[in-house]
C-alpha cells in the first residue's frame, strides 16, 4: 500500500503505521472506517484499533457517521478533526500574492489577494506577506501564534532542504535568500517552501483533477511556465529541487530571448510576458483588434485573454500559437514520464478551450502512441486556487503529523472557540 505520503524525518519507525493511517484518512475524501484502514494497510483489526485510539486521543482525528452509506444505520468513519488547529498559506506569484488561513481539514477560512511586485526583492515582499497575514488573523481575533505551520509557494526553482530559491529568472534579488528560515524566525512556526507549479500539482492531486492518480503533471502557465510532477504519489523535485522547468525547454535555438538568458525557450514563446508582447505588437500593427482600445503599455496577457474570450480572432490566434508550443513541450514530457493526467493551470489557462484545444492537438500529433493514449489533458479543478491549496496541504502535513505525536497539546482549541464566537 503506497498511499503513504511523507513521513516527517524525525519520527521513529514505531509510529510509522500511525502516520500512514493518518494520511490514508486525510486523503480519503469521505472518511474511512477502521475496517477499510485494516484492509488497505494489511493490518489486523486489533492493530488498527490501537492506532486509531492514539489518533483520537491526539484529537487530530474524529469519528463521524458516514455520509455515503446507502441505507440503514450509517457506519462510523474517521476523518480529520478540522478544529484541531489552523495553518497559513501563501501563493506568491510575480505580480500578486494570495494569502489564506485554513483548518486541518484544508478548508479555507479566509483568503485575500494582494498586489505586489516580486522584483522588489525578498525584504519588501516578505514584509508585505507578514503584514497581510497578521492583519487577516487579527481580524478574526487570532494571532500568528495560532498557526501550527505555514506553507508557501514561489515562482522559481526551490532548494527544499535549504529553503531558498536558486537563480530564479523572474525573481531578481531572491537568489540564495534564506526565505524559509527568516519566515520561521518571524512567525515562530514551521514553514514549508516549494516551487509554485509543484504545489499546483499537489493541490490538484489531493483535492482536484488529479485525485487518486499515481503520476500527474501540472503545467502552470502564468508569467512563467513551469511544471510540477507527482510521480508514484510523491512530489518529484529532482536532485536539487529544480525539476519541472519545462518553461526553459528550447523550442527554437534562434528564437526570442528568454528571461533566463537563453534563446527560444518555451516561456519566451508562450509565457505571460510573451503573450503580452505579441498583444502589444498586434495593437500597434493597426490590424482590427479589440486590443486597440487599450493603451499599448497596459496590454498584458490578461487583456489578450480577455479579447480572445470576447471573440477577437487575432487575440485567439496568439493564444492558439502559445497552446501549440506548450503542447509540443507537453508531448515531450509525456514521452518521458508517461503520466495519467496533465493538468493545465495558472492565470493564462483560465481561457480554457482556446488554449487546451491546440495543446491536445499538438500532443496527439507528437507524443508516442503508448503514452498519448493513456493520458487525460484537462484544466485544473481548483481553478486559481490549485497552488494555494497545495501550500495548505504542505502546511497541514507538518501540522497534523506533529499534532499526532503530541497528545497533550490541544491549546489550539481555545483559539478556534474565539474564532467561532466572532
Ligand atoms: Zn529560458
Amino acid at each position: 500500500m503506497s498511499t503513504f505520503f511523507w513521513l516527517p524525518i524525525d519520527y521513529n519507525v514505531k509510529s510509522f503505521n500511525k502516520h500512514a493511517a493518518l494520511d490514508l484518512i486525510r486523503f480519503s475524501g469521505a472518511g474511512m472506517s477502521r475496517t477499510d484502514i485494516a484492509e488497505q494497510m494489511g493490518l489486523t483489526r486489533a492493530a488498527v484499533s490501537l492506532i486509531v485510539k492514539e489518533l483520537l486521543e491526539s484529537h487530530v482525528v474524529q469519528e463521524t457517521e458516514s455520509r455515503s452509506a446507502p441505507s440503514g444505520r450509517p457506519p462510523i468513519v474517521l476523518e480529520i478533526n478540522p478544529d484541531r488547529g489552523l495553518v497559513g498559506a501563501i501563493d506568491m506569484g510575480a505580480t500578486h500574492m494570495t494569502i489564506a488561513v485554513a483548518d486541518f481539514a484544508a478548508r479555507i477560512h479566509q483568503e485575500a489577494e494582494i498586489q505586489f511586485d516580486i522584483k522588489d526583492g525578498p525584504g519588501v515582499c516578505l514584509e508585505k506577506a507578514d503584514i497581510s497575514l497578521r492583519k487577516m488573523l487579527e481580524g478574526q481575533g487570532l494571532s500568528i501564534s495560532d498557526l501550527s505551520a505555514t506553507g508557501m509557494g514561489v515562482p522559481g526553482p526551490v532548494i527544499t532542504e535549504a529553503g531558498t530559491v536558486v537563480a530564479p529568472p523572474i525573481m531578481p534579488g531572491w537568489d540564495g535568500y534564506p526565505i524559509r528560515t527568516s519566515l520561521e524566525k518571524m512567525w515562530g512556526c514551521p514553514v514549508t517552501l516549494n516551487n509554485d507549479a509543484e504545489l499546483g500539482a499537489l493541490g490538484e492531486w489531493a483535492y482536484g483533477a488529479g485525485r487518486g492518480e499515481k503520476n500527474i503533471a501540472y503545467i502552470k502557465v502564468g508569467t512563467g511556465v513551469g511544471a510540477g510532477l507527482i510521480l508514484n504519489q510523491q512530489i518529484y523535485g529532482g536532485t536539487m529541487g529544480a525539476a519541472g522547468e519545462i518553461g526553459h525547454l528550447t523550442i527554437d535555438e534562434n528564437g526570442p530571448l528568454c528571461d533566463c538568458g537563453n534563446r527560444g525557450c518555451l516561456e519566451a514563446f508562450a509565457g505571460g510576458n510573451a503573450i503580452a508582447r505579441q498583444g502589444q505588437l498586434l495593437a500597434k500593427s493597426g490590424k482590427r483588434t479589440l486590443l486597440s482600445n487599450t493603451p499599448v503599455n497596459r496590454i498584458t496577457a490578461v487583456e489578450v485573454a480577455d479579447a480572445a474570450r470576447r471573440g477577437d480572432l487575432r487575440a485567439q490566434e496568439i493564444l492558439r500559437r502559445a497552446g501549440t508550443y506548450i503542447g509540443i513541450a507537453i508531448a515531450g514530457l509525456i514521452n518521458l514520464f508517461n503520466p495519467s493526467v496533465v493538468i493545465i493551470g495558472g492565470g493564462v489557462s483560465q481561457v480554457g478551450d482556446i488554449l487546451t484545444v491546440p495543446i491536445r492537438q499538438a500532443v496527439r500529433e507528437r507524443a508516442m502512441r503508448a503514452s498519448e493514449q493513456g493520458v487525460r489533458i484537462t484544466t485544473g479543478m481548483l481553478g486559481r486556487r490549485s497552488i494555494l491549496i497545495g501550500a495548505i496541504v504542505q502546511a497541514v502535513n507538518i501540522a497534523i503529523h506533529h499534532a499526532a505525536e503530541n497528545k497533550a497539546s490541544i491549546s489550539k482549541e481555545a483559539a478556534i472557540e474565539t474564532m467561532e464566537i466572532n
